[in-house]
């Protein structure tokens, strides 16, 4: 295995600073500099480029992200027992890392950031959905960043990825694949974490689009995706039952089967009912 950096090996930072894993903060590590390197190039080349990591810990991915040539890494941390190992990454890379010891849900990290930029992250269990959602949902498009590079548990991973007619496909993938391609760039076992977690996890890759593969006000095709998911298993006119006071006639307009199944409707049809429905 060839050395990334000259800093010391992730087992030795984490005994160091006694950075016990804390479930609560959806703690597992990645110890491979390596792997992390790999991820960190998923998007491309990284020269010239900002990138904003959520939740450093003891900063394998940074380490990543900064080797491979990011011109400055915006790391925010909620845990600040990982402070000293990220300042030590910091002195090795003078001017390239910006560590913030926030909850990524309360700050507004635009303002630390030059375009181009991108989100590279190895993300807690218990806010990657939301953050990914509000990512996805900027006020206006094209948004703030260039890509998406996030490790998910496999089960999100591909329901981000997911086709119409599979039983992953819902909000989660309308929500992406409308304005971004979508992939699964790796798969990785339990124990490529520290400690491992009890599922196997993905990294995707998500590119925005300059424009809306098709057009519909984001507002209205959120509800009724969201509406028509809610009761995913019902036909579409008893499921979007309420939302219009003639939904069946509204459906068919808008070239749909009022007895479909919302998991039958690709993302055009739900771009043609949120237009229909305006
Ligand atoms: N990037 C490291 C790696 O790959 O080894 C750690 C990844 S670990 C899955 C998630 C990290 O996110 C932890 O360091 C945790 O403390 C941090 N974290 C959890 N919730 C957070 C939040 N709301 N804001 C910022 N960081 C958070």
């Amino acid at each position: 295995m060839s050395q990334i950096d000259d800093l010391p090996p992730l087992r030795d930072v984490i005994a160091t600073h006694d950075l016990r894993a804390k479930k609560s903060l959806g703690q597992n590590f990645l110890l491979d500099l390596n792997l992390t390197s790999r991820i960190a190039r998923v998007g491309g080349a990284l020269d010239g480029v900002d990138v904003l990591e959520v939740g450093p810990g003891p900063g394998g991915l940074t380490r990543g992200l900064l080797a491979e040539g990011a011109r400055k890494v915006l790391a925010v941390e909620k845990d600040a027992r990982c402070l000293p190992a990220l300042a030590q990454i910091a002195a090795r890379y003078p001017g390239r890392l910006e560590v913030v010891n926030a909850d990524a849900l309360e700050l507004d990290t635009s303002a630390h950031l030059t375009p181009p930029w991108r989100v590279v992250s190895n993300l807690p269990y218990n806010v990657g959905t939301e953050l990914l959602i509000r990512w996805l949902t900027p006020a206006s498009w094209p948004p703030p960043w260039e890509s998406l590079t996030l490790m998910f548990q496999k089960e999100v991973a591909e329901r981000i990825v997911a086709a119409p007619g599979s039983k992953a496909y819902g909000r989660l993938a309308l929500l992406a694949q409308w304005r971004c391609d979508a992939r699964i760039a790796l798969t990785l076992p339990p124990e490529a974490f520290s400690p491992p977690p009890k599922v196997h996890s993905a990294v995707v890759h998500l590119t925005a689009l300059p424009e809306p593969r098709f057009p519909a006000d984001p507002q209205v095709l959120e509800q009724v995706v969201a509406k028509g998911f809610n009761q995913r298993r019902k036909m579409l006119r008893a499921a979007l039952k309420g939302l219009v006071p003639d939904v069946e006639d509204r459906l068919r307009a808008a070239g749909l089967n009022p007895t479909d199944r919302a998991e039958q409707v690709p993302l055009e049809g739900w771009c043609a009912l949120a237009r229909e429905l305006a």
